[in-house]
């Protein structure tokens, strides 16, 4: 059995890459599993999904405690305390990366004591997505690294975003950004102490099919969502590492008409002694909602992780 966990922010799409990955494998025929771990909705707020994908029907459940491959989709959470998303990672495993650092960079980087593959899976999704919505994407790579078909991956992207989107076209570019990084990641040969075999070594669809996908013994789920440690400390919780994308302010335009103060949803715009607003960085998660409902141009963004390029 492989047993995945995608870690990913709120808006990221990792639960839907999970299933992204579960519809593929029960496409090219074997049992699967996926499935989601979140708290109270909160875009930008950590997210856990996971997939089982066996050849014999699955009867473990719950959480994965010790996953044999991990695809982490915004690397700021490996500097989280709270989410640790590497945690339980089996020796032998395999830490995908979301990022622009090398694999030797990243394990550096962030001490990674396991196998690193990584891709800059932001840059392709808003090269080909226009938008940092990663799930198809994320399940093109996990498709790759356990073996499965360019055809499931493919049927499996339309279908589970149809039942999501009605946009034909962007269907059809999330289509193309999945195989897109199913073909970019570079496979690994890897072996975790159970012994489990990954033939990547070729991207002849045939053989990657034949992968062996073995049992393992039934485990305990003993990893939970990040946890509330104490009451009143939500205003401790720096929620400004969450963000892929900052609010910036052009005041030129701004008629202070207080409508981002008011949507903002987690009060983290204040107003400076002239009457404009500004916000609170520390606090300020990126959902960009202020950005969609100033109705001036005043509101712009600018890549926040490893910022390359302004939008706009
Ligand atoms: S300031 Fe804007 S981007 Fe930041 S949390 Fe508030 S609405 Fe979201
Ligand atoms: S919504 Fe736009 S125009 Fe209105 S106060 Fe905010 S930044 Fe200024």
């Amino acid at each position: 059995m492989y047993r995945l966990r995608f870690h990913g922010r709120g808006g990221q799409g990792a639960r839907v890459a999970s299933k992204v990955l579960g519809t593929a494998a029960f496409l090219d025929g074997y049992y699967a599993q996926d499935f989601p771990l979140y708290g109270a909705e909160r875009r930008g707020a950590p997210v856990a999904a996971s997939t089982r994908i066996a050849e014999e029907p699955i009867m473990e459940r719950g959480v994965i405690p010790e996953p044999d491959i991990e695809i982490v989709m915004d690397e700021t959470l490996l500097q989280d305390p709270l989410t640790m998303p590497l945690s339980g990672l089996k020796p032998g495993g395999i830490a995908i990366i979301n990022t622009t650092h090398s694999p030797a960079e990243a394990k550096a980087e962030y001490k990674i004591n396991a196998n690193v593959l990584t891709l800059d899976i932001t840059k392709i999704g808003l090269d080909m997505l226009g938008m940092p919505i990663l799930s198809t994407l994320a399940g093109g790579v996990a498709a790759r690294i356990v073996g499965l078909s360019e055809d499931s991956l493919t049927e499996a992207v339309e279908k589970v975003l149809s039942e999501i989107i009605t946009d034909r076209n962007l269907l059809d570019k999330n289509v193309a950004a999945a195989l897109y990084c199913f073909n970019a990641i570079t496979p690994a040969e890897t072996e975790t102490e159970t012994k489990i075999e990954i033939e990547l070594k070729t991207s002849d669809t045939s053989k990657k099919k034949s992968s062996k996908v073995i049992s393992l013994p039934f485990e305990p789920a003993e990893v939970s969502s990040p946890a509330i440690n104490a009451t009143g400390n939500t205003p401790l919780r720096m929620t400004g590492n969450w963000r892929v994308f900052r609010p910036v302010w052009n005041y030129e335009a701004c008629t202070r008409c207080m409508i981002c103060v008011a949507r903002c949803p987690d009060g983290c715009i204040l107003v400076n002694e002239d009457g404009y607003p500004y916000p609170n960085y520390d606090n300020c998660k990126g959902c960009l909602i202020c950005v969609e409902e100033c109705p001036t141009s005043t509101l712009g963004k600018v890549m926040e992780v490893h910022a390359k390029n302004e939008i706009e």
